[in-house]
């Protein structure tokens, strides 16, 4: 695990550096940025570049080899804390802070940091998923940001910086992580066997806005059957939006019984229309995508014998799903809004004979 097991990010790498150099390395950062860009396997890559007792101010690369890279392999560095919110609970625990309760102030994040370092010339903590820091740890963290112990590293890790209390804000140095590239997203699920086509991988990849988490959750099987359910709708000569509501509606609740998927489920269904309507855009203004679905090709042989009129109509329908889009953006509910998309879809793709 070094720099080059990144993909991307080379300006903050350079960044850190050029502090590091000049000696104007930050007591604490705020990593900011999508989720599943790469920011959490930043800052770990940073953490062991810091403790490596080989490191140089020049190059700032971990050698891989001393008892303390070997240590972070190993997970079991004296001066590294990692603190995150354990799976299935919606905000780290504040006994991670401050230790438990019969222990408070003798163990815990706060405690292990004010230490000297054991091995290394300074002690990193991480803490991820800052954004469900409650209000009682976010405050117990205060003090520590405000005066760090001397030879620590502290590193915030947020996707949403309006999740952060403006008192932790204002005493981070705040990066910025931007999304992946789409050839690197499709590249890593590649390489960690998260596609297994490089079809599969750019398809996902395309709609993951940068982010591998984004493009993994897309590759869920089942999503996926139901958007291949959605493009044969969007496929058909005459789409019957009563059939199309009623199916996806269908899905939607058989996928998960949790609303809050429904709705990020609903949503997707309505960004994959777009896409759908994107793809045959490209295809009919005879500039393809790297790969078609079968059904966008089965839509565009029909539309194609209209000419621009199928091209046309047809960024009329993307514009339909963009709308929609946008109204679940301002938290329309996103099943309701997916019927409407139909009856809109079905209304406007009559405009032109179905040939
Ligand atoms: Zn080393």
């Amino acid at each position: 695990m070094n720099w080059s097991s990144l993909r991307s990010h080379a300006d903050q790498i350079e960044m850190l550096r050029r502090s590091i150099r000049r000696g104007r390395l930050a007591h604490t950062y705020l990593f900011a940025g999508p989720a599943g860009v790469g920011k959490s396997l930043f800052a770990r890559i940073l953490s062991r570049c810091l403790l490596c007792e080989r490191v140089t101010d020049e190059d700032l690369d971990a050698c891989g080899e001393c008892s303390s890279c070997r240590q972070m392999e190993a997970g079991s560095h004296p001066d590294f804390f990692y603190v995150g919110c354990p799976e299935g609970k919606g905000e780290i625990p504040v006994a991670l802070f401050l230790g438990e309760r019969e222990k408070r102030g003798q163990e815990g994040l706060i405690h292990d940091l004010a230490l000297r370092p054991m091995i290394a010339s300074r002690r990193v903590a991480i803490i991820d998923d800052a954004n469900q820091m409650n209000e009682e740890g976010a405050n117990a963290m205060l003090k520590t940001l405000e005066e760090p112990p001397a030879d620590s590293l502290l590193i915030l890790i947020a996707e949403n910086l309006d999740a952060i209390l403006p008192t932790i804000r204002s005493r981070c140095q705040l990066l910025r992580f931007g999304g992946l590239s789409e050839k690197n997203v499709a590249e890593l699920l590649v390489q960690h066997e998260l596609a297994s086509t490089s079809e599969e991988a750019i398809a996902a990849a395309s709609m993951s806005d940068g982010s591998l988490q984004t493009a993994q959750q897309l590759l869920n099987p089942e999503l996926r059957t139901l958007r291949e359910q959605l493009y044969k709708y969007l496929a058909a000569a005459d789409l019957d939006p009563m059939a199309a509501a009623k199916a996806m509606t269908a899905g939607v609740e058989s996928l998960s019984g949790n609303t809050q998927e429904q709705r990020q489920n609903a949503g997707w269904l309505i960004r994959f229309a777009q896409e759908f309507y994107r793809q045959a855009t490209l295809v009919l203004s005879g500039a393809p995508p790297a790969f078609v679905p079968r059904e966008v090709e089965v839509f565009c042989n029909r539309r194609a014998k209209h000419e621009s009129a199928g091209l046309e109509l047809t960024m009329a329908l993307f514009d339909l799903a963009v709308m929609a889009e946008n109204r679940v953006s301002w938290n329309i509910n996103p099943l309701r809004t997916l019927e409407a998309l139909f009856d809109d879809l079905s209304i406007t793709g009559r405009n032109v004979p179905s040939a």
